[in-house]
């Protein structure tokens, strides 16, 4: 099976190419890359004015499975995921059971690559239940094939288990990564404490409780050795706490979700619930912190921290609504529309952040399009203009905070191993 992609604009950082090529793919892999390629093939999409990227990864999800499927499951997470144009997902292990042993790794890896629509890579729990007691059997998880190992909806309070944690996975190589936020100063808090929750009168969470956890988890990483990467960073003390352990050499990383890069906590003023979050949006001093993290590198990657719920649970009143919503199919767009059209990143940084530097990160066989890597491609369409609607959403968390948001740009198809899954927004049969 051979598939032509014409006259596309190439953009691959980890061949440092941004030029017209097409690109033949064959097999499941690519082949040539070149000015004008004039093999026969299979078939020959035009992506004249579009954009060719290495398959977008995001790697904080919640694919909801085993066990909370009236949330999401594989088959309505990965579709959403290829409508958005992400090629590969990581999910968290905030699951029912937690995926806390190699039995369960194994067979959301089995169940993923028999019904997925798009790669799943799985995160294990550094421990049992996420309890922060007791570790786990991390080693065996990484032998069944997970990525790596979090407690992702927790802090790891105890600064003891925290540091065996970061010793056992240093032995072979793999990293943890730390949702932190001090659980003892943000529980009584409903968003982030500033001048908007004190207009509100909502109990405020402070920016220090994740500043603080950043930091202790920074110390760990130095100590040790072992590579800490840092979820969903919404603080500008966290961003700059990163950065002067990033000078020292300390093998810290981190991501920053879409919606703390272009959201503020205005948006809590409507008490939608669609405003709630772990970490809470931010005032915008944070979001101009978080922007300038990515852009000298600080902030690594962009996630989606996609966290569907069942929309009865999130039709609640603002204090009883559960964390998160859903991002998989906005991601793209709002990057698109607010970093790169609004000059915030160029476009080879777009897709450094989400795709290059996510496969590096955890060392994935992915986020290139050199010949002879497997064809997993997002194709843009960086002047799309559309509105979103989560009616017509695959997944089954409905709720976005980017509802009725007027986007520039999309992701126009999505092929996964050399196969196109999505077209026009379209998921195709794999
Ligand atoms: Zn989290």
């Amino acid at each position: 099976m051979k598939t032509l992609i014409k006259n596309g604009r190439l953009v691959d950082p980890s061949q440092h190419l941004d030029a017209i090529k097409d690109v033949l793919v064959e097999d499941g892999f690519v082949k040539t890359i070149a000015d004008h390629i004039d093999e026969p093939a299979d078939e020959v999409y035009d992506a004249t004015g579009l954009v060719v990227a290495p398959g977008f990864i995001d790697v904080h999800t919640h694919m909801r499975e085993p066990g909370l499927e009236a949330k999401e499951d594989l088959v309505s997470g990965t579709m959403a995921a290829a409508a958005g144009g992400i090629t590969r997902v990581a999910c968290m292990p905030n699951t029912k059971p937690v995926i806390d042993t190699s039995i369960v790794v194994s067979g959301i890896r089995k169940r993923a690559a028999e019904e997925g629509y798009v790669h799943v890579e799985v995160i294990g729990a550094i421990t049992k239940g996420e309890k922060g007691k007791e570790l786990t059997e991390m080693g065996d998880m990484a032998m069944r094939g997970a990525m790596a190992f979090s407690d992702d909806g927790h802090y790891v309070e105890d600064p003891q288990i925290m540091l065996r944690a970061a010793r056992y996975v240093g032995a072979f190589d793999k990293a943890l990564i730390c949702h932190d936020i001090e659980e003892g100063m943000s529980h009584a808090g409903y968003m982030h404490e500033g001048v908007v929750s004190a207009r509100l009168g909502i109990p405020g969470i402070p920016s220090i409780a994740e500043d603080m956890a950043v930091a202790r988890d920074a110390i760990i990483a130095e100590y040790t050795g072992t590579h800490i990467h840092i979820a969903h960073v919404a603080s500008k003390g966290a961003v700059e706490i990163i950065r002067q352990a990033k000078k020292r050499g300390v093998p810290i990383t981190c991501e920053a979700a879409v919606h703390h890069l272009t959201l503020t906590d205005e948006m809590c003023a409507s008490y939608s619930t669609a405003s709630r979050v772990s970490p809470p949006l931010r005032s915008w001093d944070h979001v101009e912190a978080l922007r300038e993290g990515l852009k000298d590198g600080t902030i690594d990657a962009i996630v989606t921290d996609h966290a569907p719920h069942a929309p009865e649970e999130k039709d609640v009143e603002f204090r009883y609504a559960p964390n998160g919503f859903c991002g998989l199919e906005t991601s793209v767009a709002v990057v698109l529309t607010e970093l790169y059209h609004k000059n915030v990143l160029t476009l080879p940084q777009v897709v450094e952040k989400m795709s290059t530097r996510p496969a590096e990160l955890f060392g994935l066989a992915a986020g290139t399009l050199k010949p002879g890597s497997h064809a997993d491609i997002t194709i843009l369409d960086l002047d799309k203009e559309w509105t979103v609607d989560s009616r017509k959403f695959y997944t089954r968390g409905k709720v976005t905070p980017f509802e009725g948001k007027h986007c520039k740009g999309k992701a126009a198809a999505t092929m996964i191993d050399g196969q196109f899954v999505m077209k026009d927004g379209v998921v195709c049969k794999k």
